[in-house]
């Protein structure tokens, strides 16, 4: 990928240039695709993990497409700088709001009527499976990809710019965070999962965490599996799951346990 910095990924490609092309030249079908679209220094780290595995095929067969958008392209002068220091001083540097400006003013041309626009923030909302499967429901998202001390505040304010953290510690970049917003909320796309189901039961999408899961071997270093798992009566199997599931949620996210049990009250 780091030889063609700038092109989109999947089946069709829209070019981020100054001027994007039409979304009348992009055929039907993809018209309709569930589009990302990231603003970033680091264009080329792009589809990375997600040009694999599910994610990957479902970004060839156009269920969803991705236009990374290179800040740089945007910068200031001859060495199109995207930075300064920060007013008031001390350490590091500050992505400038007219630089971001402009990005986000191309991305707005191509971007799905009513698809949000999110800053990657460790100051944001922590991001939840409730947040993905709302995004999944959209036609999209436009991200920002934050480096060196962040976006000027102006930026955030003028554009009204949601704020999303993938949880409380700081990475160097917004594209880490960025991709992982971006799997799993792609995973929750029509299609994209082999077994629709398995986005069922798992993690969260009831309020609590997973059951333990096991496979062959039936024995490993001395260890079996839970009987009820073998016995096929799948009442059984479905009370056994619950009942871990739950026991699992109480010990582990107090937090999580409570919210469940309010809502079953509720
Ligand atoms: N000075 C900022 C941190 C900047 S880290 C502060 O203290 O709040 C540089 C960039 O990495 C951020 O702009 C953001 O885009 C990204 N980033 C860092 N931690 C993140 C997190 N927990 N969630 C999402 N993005 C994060």
């Amino acid at each position: 990928m780091s030889d063609t910095p700038s092109r989109s990924h999947g089946r069709k490609s829209i070019r981020p240039t100054l001027k994007p092309r039409s979304l009348m030249d992009t055929p039907e079908e993809l018209v309709n695709a569930w589009q990302a679209q990231v603003i970033t220094l680091f264009p080329e780290a792009f589809p990375g993990i997600l040009g694999h595995s599910l994610t990957g095929k479902a970004l060839q067969e156009g269920k969803w497409q991705l236009t990374p958008i290179p800040l740089r392209e945007f910068g200031e002068g001859k060495h199109r700088n995207v930075d300064d220091t920060p007013a008031g001083g001390g350490a590091g540097m500050v992505l400038r709001p007219d630089v971001m400006g402009r990005a986000i003013d191309v991305a707005a041309q191509s971007a799905r009527p009513g698809a949000p626009l999110i800053y990657l923030s460790p100051r944001g909302r922590p991001f939840t499976q409730e947040m993905a499967q709302d995004l999944a429901q959209r036609p999209g998202v436009t991200l920002i990809c934050g480096r060196f001390e962040g976006l000027d505040q102006r930026v955030i304010d003028h554009y009204q710019i949601a704020e999303v953290s993938l949880g409380d510690f700081v990475l160097t970049g917004g594209e880490i965070a960025a991709q992982a917003l971006l799997d799993a909320t792609v995973r929750l796309l029509p299609g994209v999962l082999g077994n629709a189901a398995s986005t069922e039961e798992e993690s969260f999408s009831d309020g609590l965490l997973e059951h333990p899961q096991y496979t062959r071997p039936a024995e490993w270093e001395g260890r079996g599996i839970p009987e009820v798992l073998t016995s096929g009566n799948h009442g059984k199997i479905a009370d056994w799951r619950r009942a871990m599931s739950e026991e699992i949620t109480k010990a582990r996210r107090p937090d999580l346990w409570e919210a469940y049990q309010a809502r079953l009250k509720g």
